[in-house]
């Protein structure tokens, strides 16, 4: 099939852009579209047919559910078949936004879309250019990030022609997006609220927020016996050919360590780069150096993050030495998604 790419300001949406794409997911087809975490692959989430189809573009586990995606709060009582206190209040600070919510489903949404599970996940994104889409569509849509299964995900319409030209029906180009990780998902369905995958709002948000939250033990270690209850959260995620060890210690010490093994590296023949943050940049002589941002604007971090995780794919690195991110607030979610791409490996300095 030919993907057709469709540029869109999202300062000045053209309307007839989206409702060629709005179209397109009416008669069951797929479009990936900008939001404010990531590109997003979306199709009609009460249609089996498209979240079938988004598995296959896609080469996601069929076991690993789909966020629907709606762009007015009345939505989200007729996804879920209860919407407790909890649910009002996330969505009165947060939505439109970048959080998920995990609510029992309703009888409307097919298993197809949850991966056989009671409940549904539902976000009201803020990005312009979905809202105008879901809008038009007249659809709840399923969305899952636009990048083939286990690569980084998306945050420009580059990455999802890499990933999916010749697979789904458009791609709508809005440029980059803004925080460059995917949503907070939080479990309502618990006692306590639960993360199940940290994102831009920390626990210490949703705590803020709710009175109470707590973060699924299953994605704070690596531990078999503990199974992360976001099924995707188990597969080896964010990942580029890259080998990444993190390397972890008091900062001089990690500078000496990455410089040690960097030199093991090269010497093996292995084309090897360090993945560091804009204050060290001048710390690494002589080695290839990618620049992650600076500590001191976390979200400049998160922003960089997956297109840096591609950009050693598009240089042919072998291995690539990180530091670790510890930010305060975005430093969870950076580091979920770097401990997976790098398949938890980490070297005390
Ligand atoms: P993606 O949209 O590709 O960023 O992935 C969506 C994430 O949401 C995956 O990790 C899913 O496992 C998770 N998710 C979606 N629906 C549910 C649900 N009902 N319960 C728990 N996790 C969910
Ligand atoms: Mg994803």
């Amino acid at each position: 099939m030919e993907t057709i790419v469709r540029r869109i300001d999202p300062r000045r949406i053209d309307p007839s852009a989206v409702e060629e794409a709005a179209c397109v997911l009416r008669r069951g087809g797929l479009v990936a579209f900008p939001t404010e975490t990531v590109y997003g692959l979306g199709g009609d989430a009460l249609d089996p047919g498209a979240s079938a189809a988004i598995y296959a573009a896609k080469g996601r586990p069929s076991d690993n559910p789909l966020i629907v995606h709606i762009a007015d709060l009345s939505a989200l009582e007729r996804l879920a078949s209860s919407v407790p206190d909890a649910a009002w209040r996330l969505a009165k600070a947060c939505w439109p936004g970048p959080l998920t919510m995990i609510l029992p489903k309703a009888a409307c949404v097919p298993d197809q879309t949850t991966g056989g599970l009671p409940t549904v996940a539902v976000r009201f994104p803020s990005h312009p250019v979905a809202r105008a889409l879901i809008e038009a569509s007249g659809r709840y849509i399923a969305a899952p990030s636009a990048n083939t299964s286990g690569r980084p995900s998306p945050t420009c319409a580059r990455h999802v022609e890499e990933d999916l030209s010749g697979r789904i029906d458009m791609i709508l180009d809005g440029g980059e997006c803004e925080i460059g990780l995917e949503s907070t998902i939080v479990d309502l369905t618990e006692d306590v609220p639960t993360i199940l995958r940290p994102g831009y709002y920390a626990e210490a948000d949703i705590r803020r927020i709710l009175g109470s939250a707590r973060t699924d033990p299953g994605i704070l270690r690596e531990d078999s016996n503990v199974r992360p209850k976001a099924p995707g959260m188990r597969y080896r995620h964010y990942a580029p050919r890259a080998k990444i060890v993190i390397v972890e210690g008091k900062p001089d010490d990690v500078v000496r360590a990455i410089l040690t093994e960097v030199r093991k590296e090269t010497a093996a023949g292995r084309k090897t780069a360090v993945l560091c943050c804009g204050e060290h940049e001048g710390l690494y002589p002589d080695v290839r150096i990618f620049s992650a941002g600076h500590l001191a604007r976390e979200e400049e971090i998160a922003h960089n993050l997956y297109t840096t995780l591609r950009r050693f794919d598009e240089e042919g690195i072998d291995t690539v030495y990180s530091e670790a991110f510890e930010t305060p607030s975005l430093g969870s979610a950076i580091m979920n998604r770097l401990l997976k791409a790098a398949g938890h490996t980490v070297l005390p300095a």
